[in-house]
């Protein structure tokens, strides 16, 4: 007798063991189970370091990328691979896949209960994710960049779909060049200049000027300003090409004058300027999609010549090329923008994810932005010509931002079109691209006429 209850005694003990080490198991398993099959170590997902599960779509269902077992699809067209390799990564692992990490498991097809369900030939060929880019935009964007180095960007302010983000200097993933045997052409190659860049703004930052003055001095509209081709007493004063004469804030904004921006800074002050860059945001990284953009930056110097360089857009200023394109949004729709975003949606069917449209603070009060989309769309209708952009209601500035010790300048323009079914806001950014008149607004007009293309077929 006694040696049955020692015995069943010893059992209990085992069976609490099992049970207790199921339990562990279990637990262990529950919270650890997505990594260890996502792993790059785990056969079932990667080989060679690459997911090997998956499809990336452009908005229309084009496909941009199939992950499957025996390698990665890109393309069919080398100009959207061209385009869209720096954000779906490149076989080398030079260019990371940015999209993917935030919805690793939506796209490989894995749940707790039924693992990888989706994975092999049989059952499937693993998730789906659609992004809102359009591989057709992408390619007349990269088309209308031509040999220039830099980035063009379009989104959708009141929804905040990136429509056209494309990068340069790119290649194609399906025939790699030697890229360490022509630094020149690829310098950079394997960045993503729309995230990561910050770019000197040059005169689109008048936008921002312009704003603050708006929001902080009550008379800015009624100011005049003589420009006489240079302002300031001392080193480096502020100039124009040539004298624009009186003018009103509003004509000194279309003619870009430098020295009227410089001098309606000194009357605002530098730390109202420096408050005002803050509050627009127009120096904070913007995030989306599991990805931070590179940030960019406004020195306040009290020197009333520095402040005048800073508030047209040199001095130390920079700003990165999507937080620019989310302010442009913010300026079209009322002083506050839907945050960007690239992915659409994430579904192996039976896990989804589904964007949702998000809106940012809101930078500045809908007066104001009513004031500075007007002044902008005088400055297409007076200087830039808004027979550029047929059917649309463009509002925009250009930039010629120099660059430190060099004769080239980049060449920039920002802006948005106001129409109800065209709320596009966009960001061009050519590196050594001369005047932002000459090279911006013909790119603008070959990307923006092909977003409306698109967007009337939809
Ligand atoms: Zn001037």
């Amino acid at each position: 007798m006694n040696r049955i209850a020692r015995r069943s005694g010893a059992l209990t003990i085992l069976v609490i063991l099992l049970i207790a080490g199921f339990v562990f198991f279990l637990a262990e398993y529950t919270m650890n189970a997505a990594d260890w099959v996502m792993h790059p170590g785990s056969p079932h997902v990667y080989a060679n370091d690459q997911i090997r599960t998956g499809v990336i779509t452009d908005r229309e269902g084009v496909l941009l990328l199939d992950m499957q077992e025996d390698g990665w699809t890109y393309a069919s067209q080398e100009a959207v691979r061209q385009a869209t390799m720096h954000w779906i990564g490149d076989r080398q692992g030079m260019i990371d896949a940015l999209v993917m990490p935030a919805y690793y498991e939506e796209v490989l097809g894995y749940d707790f209960l039924n693992g990888l369900y989706s994975y092999g030939k049989d059952a499937g060929t693993g998730g789906v994710m659609a992004l809102t880019l359009s591989s057709r935009l992408q390619a007349v964007a990269l088309e209308a960049l031509g040999d220039y180095k830099g980035t063009v960007a379009v989104y959708n302010y009141k929804t905040g779909q990136i429509l056209c983000a494309v990068t340069t200097p790119t290649y194609d993933p399906d025939h790699v060049p030697d890229i360490d045997g022509d630094p020149v052409r690829y310098e950079g190659a394997y960045m993503n200049r729309f995230l990561q860049s910050a770019y000197t703004p040059g005169s689109i930052f008048k936008i921002v000027t312009l704003a603050a003055a708006l929001e902080s001095m009550e008379d800015a509209q009624s100011l005049e300003f003589t420009c006489t081709g240079s302002w300031g007493e001392g080193e480096s004063p502020v100039t124009c090409e040539s004298a624009h004469g009186k003018q009103s804030l509003k004509q000194a904004f279309a003619n870009s004058c430098n020295c009227a921006f410089a001098e309606l800074a000194r009357q605002m002050g530098g730390k109202t300027l420096l408050e005002y860059v803050e509050k627009f945001q127009v120096t904070e990284p913007v995030s989306f999609d599991g990805i931070t953009t590179a940030s960019g930056n406004f020195d306040l110097d009290e020197y009333y010549i520095t402040l005048g360089w800073s508030a047209i857009g040199q001095h130390t200023d920079l700003v990165n090329p999507a937080t620019y394109m989310t302010f442009m949004g913010a300026v079209a729709n009322g002083g506050r923008a839907a945050k960007p975003y690239i992915v659409e949606s994430a579904s192996d069917g039976k896990n989804g994810y589904q964007a949702q449209i998000s809106y940012g603070d809101p930078v500045m009060s809908s007066e104001t932005a009513a004031i500075v989309r007007q002044y902008m769309r005088y400055a297409v209708e007076n200087k830039y010509g808004a027979d550029h952009f047929p059917g649309l209601t463009v509002c925009a500035k250009t930039g010629t931002a120099e660059k430190d010790g060099e004769r080239a300048s980049n060449a920039m323009f920002a802006g948005f079109v106001t129409d109800e079914e065209y709320p596009l806001a966009f960001i061009i950014c050519v590196e050594d691209g001369g005047y932002g008149a000459s090279t911006g607004i013909p790119i603008a007009s070959k990307v923006l006429t092909a977003c409306k293309e698109i967007l009337d077929q939809q």
